[in-house]
């Protein structure tokens, strides 16, 4: 045994990442609430581009992705040569970690925030450093405190997952104006396609004008792709040359890059799935709101972290719902065995699980 191959330790001291359940412990199957995805699923168009290109599954897809990259600059107004792209932008987290970090160096995220965050960094051997939160939202004068000489990256996502929370523009330009300029500021937005327009934290802008902030985004969330593990990042030239070095030559399929360019051409899609998700999340956190003990975290994203501080508490409500066909993500792992992050779905999921949480709380008063 001694002699077998050693992990690095910095490897061993990863929690391997816990992904959202489709199924109950009896191997049922049920409505996924757990992972935030788009109760929609996928547009058309993108499904038809997908379908086209299994005429040419011999093909290695171009390593450029020169079409999405071309179809994201139309979209979003930014330049095609400043952007980077990774399978997901769980890929892209992965590349800002290791161009800018290694062992000795330390990346900053919130408690209570997304998993791959910590995962990213221990895996360069780097040193994660965590700060609290200001009740489950991103407190910009605790990341600050924590920063040293040997901070290399901040993470933060906006809105921020688990907890939906926000940090408005303002707050991000204090963010980014108290770090040292050798500190890469990567500002997660996957979610941002969800936010009204009057919401916009201004990350691209910075990503534009600042050298030293990454801007990250997904097909996985409004656009319905995440099967395809299609994300990408802007950021300045030198920032971006320096992630293409180490990312996957051929990060994702061709079907993947014809789905994500199409998807970007229908805007109903995305206008309907932010209408449905605005208009449930709300219906959603006031029911929960209204329910003795349970409280939800305001929320800007397509999920809702409840709280339970009452006599029902989050195992219960988790098992209650799952029993009840409808998975949500508990999270004991990451701190939060006080709380269920549950995707807006459906109106008729939404409904069904605000009846069995309402049920759950009667049955334990
Ligand atoms: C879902 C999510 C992502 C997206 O991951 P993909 O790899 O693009 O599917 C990134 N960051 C946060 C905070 C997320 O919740």
């Amino acid at each position: 045994m001694t002699n077998a191959p050693a992990p690095k330790p910095w490897i061993m001291g990863i929690a391997p990442y816990v992904p959202g359940r489709a199924t109950s412990e009896d191997g049922r199957k049920v409505a996924k609430l757990s992972s935030n995805e788009n109760p929609f699923g996928t547009p058309e168009a993108a499904r038809a581009a997908y379908r086209d290109a299994a005429d040419h599954l011999e093909r290695y897809p171009d390593a450029g992705a020169a079409d999405l990259r071309a179809a994201l600059a139309v979209h979003y107004g930014v330049e095609a040569d400043r952007l980077v792209y990774g399978t997901g932008s769980d890929e892209v987290l992965h590349l800002a970690a290791g161009t800018f970090a290694g062992p000795g160096d330390e990346i900053i995220h919130v408690r209570y925030g997304f998993a791959v965050y910590e995962i990213a960094t221990r895996r360069v051997g780097a040193t994660p450093v965590v700060v609290a939160d200001r009740d489950y939202a991103t407190d910009v004068d605790a990341i600050l405190a924590a920063v040293t000489d040997r901070t290399r990256v901040v993470f933060v996502a906006n809105p921020n997952n688990p907890t939906g929370t926000y940090s408005t523009r303002e707050e991000i330009a204090r963010l980014h104006a108290g770090l040292p300029a050798s500190v890469l500021l990567v500002l997660d937005q996957a979610y941002t396609e969800y936010l009204d327009p009057a919401d916009d934290d201004g990350g691209l802008e910075l990503a534009r004008t600042a050298p030293n902030v990454l801007v990250t985004r997904t097909f996985s969330k409004i656009f319905g792709l995440a099967s395809e593990r299609v994300g990408w990042g802007y950021a300045s030239p030198e920032i971006i040359a320096a992630m293409h070095r180490i990312r996957a030559p051929f990060a994702f399929s061709i079907g993947a890059q014809a789905a994500a360019v199409a998807a970007l051409t229908d805007d109903a899609f995305v206008a309907r799935s932010r209408e449905h998700n605005r208009r449930w999340r709300g219906w959603f956190s006031d029911q929960v709101d209204a329910l003795s003990g349970l409280r939800a975290v305001p929320s800007k994203a397509n999920f809702v972290l409840v709280l339970f501080e009452g006599a029902l508490t989050g195992e219960v409500a988790y098992k209650a719902l799952m029993t009840a066909g409808y998975a949500t993500r508990w999270l004991p792992g990451q701190g939060l065995p006080q709380a269920l992050r549950i995707t807006i779905g459906t109106e008729e999921e939404m409904r069904a699980v605000v009846d069995v949480l309402r049920a759950e709380v009667e049955r334990v008063a």
